[in-house]
């Protein structure tokens, strides 16, 4: 029988990469929602959306159209706005500087959600984010909330964008992180928080490979 794996936690405690080598040990989807909402903020952005306004939220969130495809040169999941490739962008500093702000909008949440539901409903996947547990799958069967040192994620994310060739100082890399999980923890709707049936992973000491094995452990026991 197939479930539902729902992976949340902090930014940048190594969610995606876990989720995405769980994902092919099960034979599973991996779905990051994390880039659908980075995907919404640069269309917000580009198409200078004022997230007070009520009718250009909604009208903005009519128009948008965000998918994953496999890219076999690059051997992942690629995210798609609109059918272009935004996989890099939506990864850029200045996305991760607005996308709580835009996430914290009720009316984006709701398309998310409902979005995500739709791509999850046949079970089968492995999802990251912060509130899959809680609120996209509170029915998932496994349930997994991440948490790792600050310095250690900023590290880790620091390193990421490097191998993007982007060179970040390490205190904005900081900054970043700990201001996201102070708005995405407070927000009203669907805040990040800990399922109560969800296992904790602090990953500050483990590998990767630890990481996938903690996950996998849960399926299977
Ligand atoms: O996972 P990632 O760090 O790419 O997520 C970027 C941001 O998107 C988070 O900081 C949060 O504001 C938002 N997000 C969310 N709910 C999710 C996934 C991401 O609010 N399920």
């Amino acid at each position: 029988k197939k479930i539902v794996i729902a992976i949340d936690g902090y930014s940048s405690c190594g969610k995606s990469t876990t989720a995405k080598l769980v994902a092919a040990e099960m034979g599973y989807a991996y779905i990051d929602t994390g880039a659908m909402y980075r995907a919404v903020t640069l269309y917000f952005l580009q198409h200078h959306i004022a997230l007070t306004n009520p009718k250009e939220v909604q009208d903005g969130l009519d128009n948008i159209d965000v998918s994953f495809h496999y890219n076999p040169k690059t051997k992942r999941n690629e995210t798609f706005l609109n059918g272009l490739n935004v996989e890099d962008e939506i990864r850029k500093m200045y996305i991760s500087n607005q996308v709580s702000e835009v996430s914290v909008v009720a009316a984006v949440r709701h398309a998310m959600v409902a979005q995500q539901q739709k791509m999850g409903r046949k079970r089968g996947v492995v999802m990251d984010g912060r509130d899959i547990g809680t609120a996209v799958f509170p029915d998932a069967e496994v349930k997994v909330f991440m948490t790792a040192d600050v310095d250690t994620r900023a590290k880790r994310r620091q390193q990421e964008l490097l191998d993007k060739n982007q060179l970040i100082n390490l205190d904005e890399i900081k900054e970043n992180l700990q201001k996201r999980d102070h708005i995405d923890s407070t927000r009203e709707e669907s805040p990040l928080r800990r399922a109560e049936d969800a296992h904790l992973l602090d990953t500050s000491f483990m590998t990767i490979d630890e990481q996938v094995e903690f996950v996998l452990n849960k399926v299977t026991t």
